[in-house]
């Protein structure tokens, strides 16, 4: 390892993650702080970064309230059933009202926009999706940040927020390396917004091998925005809300466009349309909630996984009907050219035509994330006009550490948010960003050298690790001294998926599976001490499985909380199977002391500020 040139920035406002939720956050930021200085650092390239990159067939929030379409209370309705009821209402509201003219401003950008031909509204694919052609939706969005940020750092990894020492539980930047160069970064912000996306790969995946890289959710979203905040102690939530998706088998295609625009529907292997058959079995774990329409989610998945564990399965979605319509035989190929092209190459390579024979449907490892069906991340304040007290300490979506804040993803109790509402997300974060920092024009932020000097040898120890110990062995990778990503990875993995509810248990666990889960995390955490990266795309691996390990812990501890089974379908408590209203009706929060490790677990009440 050659000397390791240092880049300092000073800025007001540090975005970190450059997606959906940070380009929102860099454009809002330059129109109410005209006069502050906005930096964003981006681990890929804001062009094609984030869980958008491939681009989007559908913008899945829009309201349509220009043409009386639906309301913002509907949405937090739809949203708050199909989470079971349990969302920030307030945070729900506060996006729905806001994310239209996220949209319009999308459009004026240059999104093309499918429109309907006899109405001229927006072509609808759902209650609240859009379609749009939309491969360049990134770079369209990252087009508006780019004219929006003083600066914008590409393939910076932030690893480590930084504290200001001059006063208590005060953000006071980051820091993180370069993946091409090894430069050290460090940046010195009053206000951070972190918009780093959710988790993949923390649980093993079903596609294994050389295909393992193919996931639903972007193998590069590494549980940063989760991983960071825990790290400085703020607070959490929701966090065992694990999405698992119903896809097409191996190339995890979406099946939105095939049920709401195809109108396609599923059948067992011996052509029965079972989801029905599950009423009563359902009912008697979670009571009325599989009476509301439209059925969550997660019991749509819970008749599925029931199904095949009878015997019945493969699942399959007949398509052999609707591709008989060459205008929905086109719309069915074309949504995957647009976003998920892999499905069509499965598809071909496995001599599926969907026209004469019926795909087969699985459903996924889970993934944590906050900005779609699912709710997980950090505990953040609401808007002053909506949030009860116990939701509001002085600035939207600012978190509870001052001067952090959130967007898209890294927020917790705001699901169904998607593309468009994690750029509004970015956007109401900015607003209040700037707020925040001038409302506290007279900090003065400390930050030590011995505070980033000691994180640069943590960040980079992983690279001398491998470089003193490699001789040791002279073939293979395995060594006495050292473990790679791709080790640390799949044991990861493993941990979480036997214990902590992932595919191979068929999503169950119970309280002596994740205190053993627990222990072992607690294992893999001290051996990651002992990391080797032998380039610097190791050493972003390295802090990528770092991020991942300390968000699982966090989704373990939340899962062992929660002493029942709220979303079956999701994951199952076996020794708590019924959803038990009586006593969880409430979200559940935990906090990491940055000092000791130590967790600790509480219940926040749901308001239902909506009828
Ligand atoms: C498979 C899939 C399909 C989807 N389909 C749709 C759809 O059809 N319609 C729709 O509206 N929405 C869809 N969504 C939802 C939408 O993509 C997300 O809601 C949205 O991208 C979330 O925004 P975000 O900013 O939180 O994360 P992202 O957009 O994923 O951005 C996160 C950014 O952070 C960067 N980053 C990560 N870690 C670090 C780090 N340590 N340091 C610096 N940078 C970092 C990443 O490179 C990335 O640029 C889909 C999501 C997925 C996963």
């Amino acid at each position: 390892m050659g000397k390791i040139n240092t880049v300092f920035e000073e800025c007001d406002i540090l975005v970190v993650g450059g997606g959906m939720g940070g380009t929102g956050a860099a454009y809002e930021a330059r129109y109410w702080g005209r006069d502050l200085k906005i930096v964003i650092a981006e681990k890929a390239n804001i062009d094609r970064s984030g869980a958008v990159a491939q681009g989007l067939y559908a913008i899945n929030c829009y309201m349509g309230m220009q043409w009386d379409e639906n309301q913002p209370e509907d949405h937090v309705r739809y949203a708050r059933n199909d989470l079971m009821g349990l969302v920030r209402e307030d945070l729900a509201y506060d996006m729905a009202r806001h994310v239209d003219s996220t949209v319009h401003k999308f459009e004026e950008w240059g999104l093309p926009m499918i429109r309907d031909p006899e109405t001229g509204r927006y072509q609808r694919e759902g209650k609240w999706q859009i379609m749009i052609h939309g491969e360049s939706y990134k770079p369209i969005v990252a087009e508006a940040a780019r004219k929006s940020a003083d600066k914008i750092y590409n393939r910076i990894m932030i690893t480590h927020l930084l504290m200001d020492e001059s006063k208590s539980n005060r953000i006071g930047g980051a820091v993180g390396f370069n993946v091409r160069t090894g430069d050290f970064h460090i940046f010195k912000a009053k206000a951070v917004i972190v918009g780093a996306g959710g988790a993949s790969h923390i649980f093993k995946p079903r596609s294994t091998g050389e295909g393992m890289g193919r996931t639903w959710y972007a193998p590069w979203s590494s549980a940063s925005a989760y991983a960071l905040p825990i790290q400085v102690g703020a607070k959490m939530t929701q966090m065992e809300n694990r999405i698992v998706l119903c896809r097409f088998k191996d190339g995890y295609g979406p099946v939105g466009a095939y049920f709401l625009h195809l109108k396609t529907h599923t059948q067992n292997a011996y052509g029965d349309q079972y989801e029905a058959n599950w009423y009563e079995h359902t009912k008697a774990m979670v009571g009325d909630y599989i009476d509301h329409q439209p059925t969550p989610t997660c019991l749509r998945n819970h008749a599925f996984i029931e199904e095949v564990k009878a015997g019945r399965g493969p699942i399959h979605m007949v398509t052999t009907e609707a591709f008989q319509d060459p205008h929905l035989e086109t719309i069915g190929w074309e949504n995957f050219l647009g976003m998920t092209i892999s499905q069509a190459v499965v598809w071909a390579s496995q001599d599926i035509d969907p026209k004469y024979v019926n795909p087969e449907l699985t459903t996924s490892e889970p993934y944590v994330m906050g900005s779609h069906a699912t709710c997980s991340g950090a505990w953040a304040s609401g808007p002053e006009d909506l949030s009860p007290d116990e939701y509001y300490w002085g600035y939207n979506r600012m978190m509870t550490v001052d001067g952090l804040f959130g967007a898209g993803d890294a927020l917790g109790g705001t699901p169904h948010a998607f593309s468009s509402g994690s750029f509004t997300e970015g956007r109401l974060a900015a607003k209040a960003a700037v707020k925040y920092i001038r409302d506290n024009k007279n900090d003065k932020l400390k930050i030590s050298e011995k505070q980033y000097q000691d994180l640069k040898e943590i960040i980079f120890k992983p690279m001398k690790t491998y470089e003193t110990y490699r001789n040791e062995i002279v073939g293979g990778t395995v060594s006495p001294s050292y473990l790679l990503p791709m080790h640390g990875l799949q044991r990861l993995e493993k941990i979480m998926d036997e214990y902590a509810g992932g595919i191979s248990v068929n999503y169950m666990t119970n309280e002596p599976m994740l205190k053993r889960g627990l222990e072992l995390l607690g294992t893999l955490q001290e051996d990651l001490e002992y990391s080797g990266a032998e380039d610097l795309h190791q050493l972003m691996r390295a802090w990528e499985l770092k991020h991942r390990t300390i968000a699982s812990e966090c989704v373990v501890q939340h899962t062992l909380f929660r002493e029942e089974t709220r979303w079956p379908g999701y994951y199952y408590r076996g020794d708590h199977m019924k959803l038990d209203d009586d006593n969880w009706h409430c979200l559940t929060l935990s906090q990491r002391d940055p000092e000791s490790g130590e967790w600790t677990m509480e219940k926040a009440p749901v308001y239902h500020i909506v009828d």
